[in-house]
């Protein structure tokens, strides 16, 4: 009789390594590789193709070594908080943050960063003008050494004619009156390291124009150029004036030149009223007084008064940045959040 081979008593192999980890990541108890971090204001239409969209691309970076994709729900009236916790009972890698109001889109990624736990951290919009297809180059070049890996737009074709000149005119004034160069069409798409996160959450000014900040950090660099397609589904936050305002908030924070400028300006002018008195006594001396000069005085009076008022102007901006700063209210306040053990 042939002898019988017997059969194993395990029938189904023991869970690898990889796997105990990615359940662990799963129920939050292990920190993930990857932390997508994701401001977001009304925008209920948008939160499960981006959850669907990006996760599956996160799976195919790092499935074993885990992810998780925060939003931060920026004061949202419609039912975005309600599509994020229906996201997160599907999958226990999406969690949230909800702000007890509007805050602002960088009050908003100041908080994800603070509560991200990946060791890589990429602040995105949720209306996939930031292309995941980027996510892997980006991750690989970080895995090469590159601590802060930016995303560059190859071209802005998306955006109306009058949004990329603002855009370029806006980068050149600031870099031109700042030490910390922000990369020219580069956003806040990007991936950061946990080190740079570190750096950026120890900050301690109110004022958190990202961009800013994330030059000024520095770090070893790179970029990844991308295609910046159209929003998908619901509409812009941002009108003229808010980004007018952000460039404001952009600038002051930034460099202190504007405030000098003033002081090269007055002495230029108080030089050239120098020579002109010299002429105008010239004149007199020469061929006598003729009282004219109704036209020069009203034009300097009118000139050195909008001159003083701009400066004015310009010491406020500042001043009320002070005033801000000292009064060291937090930046954010979070009512809730989802998936975020306390
Ligand atoms: N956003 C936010 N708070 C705000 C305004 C915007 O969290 O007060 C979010 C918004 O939901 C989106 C991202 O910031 O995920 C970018 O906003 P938007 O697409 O409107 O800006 P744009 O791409 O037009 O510059
Ligand atoms: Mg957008």
């Amino acid at each position: 009789m042939a002898a019988q081979r017997k059969k194993p008593l395990l029938v189904a192999s023991p869970p690898s390594v990889g796997d105990l980890h990615a359940q662990l990541v799963k129920r939050g108890m292990v920190a993930p590789l990857l932390s997508v971090v994701v401001p977001v204001k009304n925008e209920e239409d948008c939160i499960l193709p981006f959850v669907e969209r990006v996760g599956t691309i996160l799976d195919g970076i790092a499935h074993d070594e885990g992810w998780e994709i925060l939003f931060v729900d920026d004061g949202s009236s419609d039912s975005t908080l309600a599509a994020i916790v229906a996201a997160n009972q599907r999958d226990g890698r999406v969690r949230a943050l909800s702000l007890s109001r509007n805050f602002g889109k960088e009050a908003a990624l100041s908080a994800g960063l603070d509560h991200a736990r990946g060791n890589a951290v990429i602040p995105m919009d949720v209306d996939m003008q930031d292309p995941p297809e980027v996510l892997p180059e980006m991750v690989a070049k970080w895995r090469e050494g590159f601590e802060m890996v930016f995303g560059v737009r190859r071209c802005r074709m998306s955006d109306g004619w009058a949004k990329r000149v603002t855009a370029g005119l806006y980068y050149r004034a600031h870099n031109a009156v700042s030490k910390d160069k922000i990369p020219k069409n580069a956003g806040d798409f990007r991936l950061m390291d946990k080190k740079v996160v570190e750096v950026i959450r120890a900050l301690p000014e109110r004022n958190r124009f990202m961009k800013g900040l994330f030059a000024w950090a520095g770090f070893r660099q790179a970029a990844v150029e991308y295609d910046r397609v159209e929003r998908e589904t619901g509409t812009t936050k941002y009108n003229y004036w808010k980004l007018w305002t952000l460039a404001l908030d952009g600038i002051t924070s930034a460099s202190t030149v504007p405030l000098r400028i003033w002081s090269y300006l007055g002495a230029v002018i108080a030089l050239f009223a120098l020579g002109y008195a010299g002429f105008i006594a010239f004149d007199t001396m020469v061929f006598g007084n003729r009282v004219p000069g109704y036209a020069s005085i009203m034009t300097s009076v009118l000139f050195l008064g909008g001159v003083q008022l701009i400066s004015l102007g310009v010491l406020g901006e500042y001043v009320g940045r002070i005033l801000t700063e000292t009064k060291q209210r937090p930046l954010y306040v979070v009512r809730d959040s989802v998936g975020i053990e306390p």
